[in-house]
C-alpha cells in the first residue's frame, strides 16, 4: 500500500516537473535566468566528487574577481540568509513558486537593504554567524533582478558563486546543467589514469595482491592500454577522470561513468540529484587509500557493500568482477559530461591461476587483531588503555579490525594508541576513549585527543575528559593520543595600536591564531557596546568595519577584543582609538 502511494507520488511529481510547472521537456526541466552577466564559465560541476562530500551544485568562475553582480533565475523572495566564517560563507536561498529553491553562495555582500537587514539581526542576536528564516513579504524578488555581489567568503578556495537549485519541498539539490542556461561545452573528459583492485585477500594482479596502476595512452583524444592484465579471483576497475568543460573553465567532474565487461553493462554511476545525507559517500566512491597517500582521486567502479548512495544506475556483482581462469575480459570504461560529450578507454584482464605463496600485502600491523566486524552491526573493543565504539553502519565494508599501543611520544599523556587502519574510511563519526592515567587533575580539563598529520605536526582530534577517560568523536582510523592545550590564542593587531586615529582606515583588523584546539568563539566591544566583528578563518582574520550608524564619530573610544579556544584558553586585546 505504502509501495503504490510511492509510485503514484513520484509519477505525479514526474508529470508536474516536466510539463505542467515548467512547460519543458522532461530532459530540460528548468528556466533559469542566468545568475551572472556575461558568458558562464565553471569551475565545479554538480554531482562532482570532493574528497568527502558531492558537489551540490554548480560553480561559476567569476573572472578570479570578487564584487560581480548577481542575479535571482526566477521570481520569489530571500526565504533564508546565511552568515558564517566557514561553509557557504554568506548566502542567500531565493524561494520561487514553481516549487525550486536557489541557492547562491560564498557571497562578497548583499545588497544595502538587505545587509542592514542580516546587520539588525547580527547585533540583537551578538553573533556574526546567523540563519535566517524570512517571510514572503520582507524581500520579494522579480527574475534577473540584482540580489547580491559574488565573493570569496566561507571554505571557498578562490573567487567564485556557488549556485544550486533545490527542490523547495524537501532541499533536495537538483542538477543544474539540465536547464536552459548557456554553458558551452565543447570539450570531452579526459582520462588519465587507470587502476585494477583486488577486491579481496584471494585476488591477484600480475600475481600480487596489491592495487596496480596500468599505463594510459592517447592519442589524437582516443585513451587506450596497451598490457593485457594478468588476474585471479575478484577483481574491481578504477579511473581518474575530469571535465574540462571549455576553454577557460577550470576542472570539473564528469556527469556519468560507465563500465562495460565483455559488452555487458554492469556499472552505471551519474548523479541528477541526492539528498544532503548522502554526500559522505564521497568518501567510498572514490579510492579513499591513494587520496590519503597521494592526493589523487580515482573513481572506483565497483560499490561498497555500505555504500547507499541513489547514483547507482545499473550494478551487476557490485561492479566486481568474478575472474575465471582462462578467460578474456574486456573491460571497456565510458565517461561522459552534462553536454553530450563522451570519452572512453579499453583494457583487457586474463583469468589466470597464480601459484601464490603467501599473501605478501596483507600484513597485520599487529597480533592484536579481533574476528570480522561485520558492518552492519554495533562494533565494539575495550583494552586496558583505550576503547572504541563504532555504531552500525559507520564502516562501509567488513575488516579485521586491528589496533596496537606504541611508545608515548614527547609531551603526550598517554601511549600512541593505533586504530585499525587509516587507509580505510568510515561514513559516520565512531568514539574513541584513551585512558587519562597519566594525565594531572588540573590538566583534565585542558586535554583532548590529538594525532599527527602528514607533516608530523600534532592536531586536534577534540574531545573531552569524562570520568578517567578522555573521549572524542572521530571519522577517520590512525594513530591519537593525549594531548594537553594550556595555549590562549594569539591575537595580532594589524592596522590598530594604542591611541591610533583610525580616520584614515575603513575596519579595524586581527590576526587570531590558536595552536591546537582552535578558535571557539571571539567577541568584541566599543565602549562596553558589543560589535560586530566579521571571522574570516581561512585568512585567520578578525574584521570590523566602521559603522557610522552605531558608533559616534570625531571621539575617544576603547576596544576590547577577547578570543576563547575550544579549551577555555582566553586572550584578551584592548586599547583606546580616535575615530
Ligand atoms: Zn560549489
Amino acid at each position: 500500500m505504502h509501495y503504490k502511494f510511492t509510485t503514484w507520488f513520484t509519477a505525479i511529481y514526474l508529470l508536474l516537473f516536466s510539463d505542467a510547472l515548467f512547460g519543458q521537456p522532461a530532459n530540460s526541466p528548468f528556466d533559469l535566468h542566468p545568475p551572472l552577466s556575461g558568458e558562464l564559465l565553471l569551475s565545479g560541476s554538480f554531482g562532482e566528487v570532493r574528497a568527502s562530500s558531492f558537489h551540490a551544485g554548480i560553480d561559476f568562475r567569476t573572472d578570479g574577481k570578487i564584487g560581480q553582480e548577481v542575479f535571482a533565475s526566477e521570481q520569489g523572495y530571500i526565504s533564508r540568509i546565511r552568515v558564517g566564517g566557514t561553509g557557504f560563507g554568506k548566502a542567500i536561498y531565493i524561494q520561487h513558486p514553481n516549487g525550486l529553491t536557489t541557492v547562491y553562495a560564498h557571497l562578497d555582500r548583499f545588497l544595502p537593504e538587505v545587509e542592514n537587514y542580516v546587520k539588525e539581526h547580527q547585533y540583537k542576536q551578538k553573533t556574526f554567524d546567523i540563519n535566517l528564516w524570512l517571510k514572503p513579504s520582507e524581500f520579494p524578488v522579480k527574475r534577473g533582478e540584482l540580489i547580491a555581489y559574488s565573493g570569496n567568503t566561507g571554505s571557498s578556495g578562490g573567487p567564485h558563486l556557488h549556485y544550486e537549485v533545490r527542490s523547495t519541498k524537501n532541499q533536495i539539490p537538483l542538477n543544474p546543467s539540465f536547464s536552459n542556461l548557456e554553458i558551452k561545452d565543447n570539450l570531452k573528459p579526459v582520462i588519465n589514469g587507470l587502476w585494477v583492485y583486488p577486491i579481496d585477500e584471494l585476488s591477484y594482479i600480475h600475481g600480487i595482491n596489491i592495487a596496480t596502476e596500468v599505463n594510459v595512452h592517447q592519442n589524437k583524444g582516443s585513451y587506450f592500454t596497451t598490457d593485457t592484465i594478468e588476474v585471479q579471483g575478484v577483481i574491481g576497475v578504477g579511473v581518474k577522470t575530469y571535465d574540462y568543460i571549455n576553454k577557460g573553465s577550470l576542472r570539473c567532474g564528469v556527469y556519468s561513468i560507465k563500465k562495460y565487461v565483455n559488452n555487458t553493462l554492469t556499472y552505471h554511476f551519474c548523479v541528477d540529484q541526492f539528498s544532503f545525507a548522502e554526500s559522505r559517500y564521497a568518501t567510498s566512491h572514490l579510492d579513499y587509500a591513494l587520496i590519503q597517500q597521494s592526493g589523487k582521486r580515482v573513481h572506483q567502479l565497483f560499490k561498497d557493500p555500505n555504500n547507499r548512495h541513489s547514483g547507482f544506475k545499473s550494478l551487476v556483482s557490485n561492479g566486481r568482477i568474478h575472474v575465471k581462469p582462462d578467460s578474456i575480459y574486456n573491460v571497456s570504461i565510458e565517461v561522459a559530461d552534462a553536454y553530450g560529450h563522451s570519452s572512453s578507454i579499453g583494457l583487457v584482464l586474463k583469468g589466470k591461476n597464480f601459484e601464490i605463496k603467501t599473501p605478501n600485502s596483507i600484513t597485520i600491523p599487529t597480533e592484536l587483531s579481533d574476528p570480522a566486524w561485520l558492518f552492519y552491526n554495533d562494533n565494539s573493543k575495550t583494552t586496558d588503555w583505550f576503547s572504541v565504539f563504532i555504531p552500525k553502519n559507520s564502516l562501509y565494508d567488513n575488516i579485521q579490525f586491528t589496533y596496537d599501543v606504541l611508545a608515548p611520544i614527547d609531551s603526550t599523556f598517554s601511549p600512541l594508541i593505533r586504530i585499525h587502519n587509516p587507509n580505510i574510511a568510515l561514513h559516520r563519526p565512531y568514539t574513541l576513549a584513551i585512558k587519562a592515567d597519566s594525565v594531572p587533575d588540573e590538566l583534565t580539563p585542558k586535554a583532548l585527543i590529538a594525532t599527527q598529520n602528514g607533516k608530523g605536526k600534532i592536531v586536534s582530534a577534540g574531545g573531552k575528559y569524562t570520568q578517567g577517560f578522555v573521549e572524542a568523536q572521530v571519522n577517520f582510523f590512525g594513530d591519537f593520543f593525549i594531548t594537553v592545550d594550556t595555549i590562549a590564542p594569539i591575537i595580532k593587531p594589524l592596522n590598530i595600536s594604542n591611541n591610533r586615529n583610525m580616520n584614515e582606515e575603513a575596519s579595524i583588523n586581527f590576526e587570531v591564531r590558536d595552536s591546537l584546539s582552535g578558535i571557539a568563539s571571539f567577541e568584541g566591544a566599543i565602549d562596553n557596546n558589543w560589535v560586530l566583528f566579521e571571522s574570516d578563518p581561512k585568512n585567520n582574520l578578525l574584521i570590523y568595519k566602521f559603522d557610522s550608524k552605531r558608533l559616534e564619530k570625531n571621539q575617544k573610544h576603547n576596544l576590547k577584543l577577547r578570543v576563547t579556544d575550544h579549551k577555555d584558553n582566553v586572550s584578551e586585546f584592548s586599547c583606546s582609538f580616535y575615530w
